[in-house]
């Protein structure tokens, strides 16, 4: 029942996968919607500069490279490709027109006003966006994360030298060398699209290895697939410093312990060591709400923050910043304003690197799940199946990578599923849908999985667990 104190029932601010996903649903259940969004286009990060230009360049670069480095010619197609930089942009952004005006449309379809500027609280019920004064019972915030800076280093992506992903999604010709700072998602993706469009990558991390949170097997075997790639990796470093003299920068690294500096030069360097959340400038102090250490904002189970009648997604929240995880917590925010009851199991949200080939996981870590057995190794099984063995990754050459099934050693039931393969994102949903219904290895074991198909090494690594796989 629409509460007419009020110009909407609800209003959403951040009109990205956690933001437009809300609106949506919540117009669907029947409320009066608006969404305040400070873009020109609708979809956040996500479709903007994020998820979609990515892939897209992703995608086009796998072609070039399959024609440049012999893998179309083992197949019989002999090809010499030549890079058409500007139709390789053209069909990035094509993909974000398509995409960003579809949202446009299913707003109109589902009666969601778009209401377009900078949203600022006034108080708990009143935002200003832009010039305009918007009120409503209900307030969702939904305003992502940017790129974190890195402290004496300038990025300026229109100059094409220190870039962030942003600007690593545009650069307009191929950098001779590049430096990415950072081996985690971002520098992985963005690192691959120019390493395979010619660029001789170097990759600096400070950890002692890249892609920090995914399962130590994965992380290590990833590393070794990218360096065979043509991608160097210098662990353990830190860059402290970048300087640039026309299109040239010279970066200063040393040992992440501390230790003797050296210098490296790169035509471009790609900073990329993560993003924070967007809750500066939005008026929390008007309505009382504080933000964590990090720059979140903290939410109860159901996305309620400590200010009655709003709430809080995606990006802006603790948890893992991915555009599924926003999207899923826009469903559930607004089933929990409309009264239902939405939840989301923030246990079993899959992480896919969208690299070639595709890193992903879903569930615990063998690390974390031995730790969660208070360091007891005994405590659970691990069955592996490497892609090698698989008779359709094989037949399309493509033999790097494995499947690996953790399961806990007293009731057998799924903790967690990691694999490196060409469609680990595609194969990752089957482990997603097991854990939710709480599934034994032995439940996927005994599951018929067609053949051939790459996901074949999904059940024989779940049956590895208890040590019978077939084809091995
Ligand atoms: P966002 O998408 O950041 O959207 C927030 C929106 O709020 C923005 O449009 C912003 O303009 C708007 N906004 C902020 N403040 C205000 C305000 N005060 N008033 C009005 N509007 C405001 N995730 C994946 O799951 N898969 C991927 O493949 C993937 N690839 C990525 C690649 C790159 C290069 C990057 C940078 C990110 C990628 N991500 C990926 C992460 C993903 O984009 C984010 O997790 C996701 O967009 C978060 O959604 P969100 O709705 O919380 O916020
Ligand atoms: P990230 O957190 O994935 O990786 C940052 C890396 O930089 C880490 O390995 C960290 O140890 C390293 N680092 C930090 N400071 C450093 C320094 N001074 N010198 C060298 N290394 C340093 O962050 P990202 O790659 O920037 O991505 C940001 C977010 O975007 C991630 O949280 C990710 O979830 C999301 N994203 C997801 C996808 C996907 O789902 N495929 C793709 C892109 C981005």
């Amino acid at each position: 029942m629409a509460d007419h104190s009020y110009d909407y029932d609800v209003l959403v601010i951040g009109a990205g996968p956690g933001g437009y996903v809300a609106a949506i649903r919540a117009a669907q259940l029947g409320l009066k919607v608006a969404c305040a969004e400070a873009r020109e286009t609708l979809g956040g990060t996500c479709l903007n500069v994020g998820c979609i230009p990515s892939k897209a360049m992703l995608h086009a670069s796998e072609y070039f490279d399959a024609a440049a480095n012999g893998t179309m010619a083992s197949m019989g197609i002999d090809v010499a490709p030549k890079l058409n930089m500007d139709k390789m942009h053209a069909q990035r952004i094509d993909a974000v027109d398509g995409l960003t005006k579809g949202i446009e449309f299913l707003f109109k379809k589902n009666k969601v006003t778009w209401v377009k500027g900078l949203a600022t609280f006034q108080d708990a019920h009143t935002v200003k966006v832009g010039d305009a004064t918007v009120t409503a019972k209900d307030i969702v915030i939904a305003t992502g994360s940017s790129v974190t800076p890195l402290p004496g280093v300038e990025v300026d992506n229109d100059k094409h030298v220190v870039v962030d992903s942003t600007g690593a999604l545009e650069l307009p010709k191929v950098p001779k060398k590049m430096v990415v700072i950072g081996g985690g998602v971002i520098g992985l993706e963005l690192g691959s699209v120019w390493n395979r469009l010619g660029a001789e990558v170097t990759c600096v991390e400070f950890l002692d290895e890249i892609l920090p949170g995914m399962d130590g097997d994965i992380r290590k075997d990833a590393r070794k697939i990218f360096k065979k790639q043509g991608i160097e990796f210098k662990l353990s470093t830190k860059v402290t410093g970048v300087t640039v003299k026309g299109k040239k920068a010279t970066l200063t690294l040393e040992p992440a312990a501390g230790g003797e500096e050296e210098t490296m030069q790169a035509d471009c360097v790609l900073v990329s060591i993560g993003r924070r959340p967007n809750t500066e400038g939005l008026g929390l102090e008007a309505i009382g709400l504080a933000t964590n250490q990090r720059g979140q904002i903290e939410t109860a189970h159901d996305f309620r923050t400590k200010v009655d009648n709003v709430w809080a997604i995606g990006d802006c929240i603790p948890g893992p910043m991915l555009a599924h995880k926003a999207e899923d917590e826009g469903i559930a925010v607004a089933e929990n304003i409309a009264g239902e009851t939405g939840i989301v199991n923030h246990d079993v949200i899959p992480s896919v690197v969208y690299t070639l080939p595709e890193i992903a996981g879903v569930g615990l870590t063998t690390e974390q799940a031995i730790e969660q057995a208070g360091g007891d190794k005994k405590a659970i099984n691990v069955g592996k199946f490497p892609m090698m063995a698989n008779s359709r990754a094989k037949t399309n050459h493509e033999p790097d990578g494995f499947v690996k099934v953790i399961s806990d050693a007293e009731t057998d039931r799924v903790l967690g599923v990691w694999c490196i393969a060409s469609v680990a994102g595609t194969m990752i949903a089957e482990a997603g849908i097991a854990m939710e219904f709480g599934a034994t290895s032995e439940d996927i074991a005994y599951t018929c999985h067609a053949h051939p198909t790459h996901a074949e090494a999904m059940k024989e690594a779940a049956m590895a667990v208890t040590g019978k796989p077939i084809h091995m």
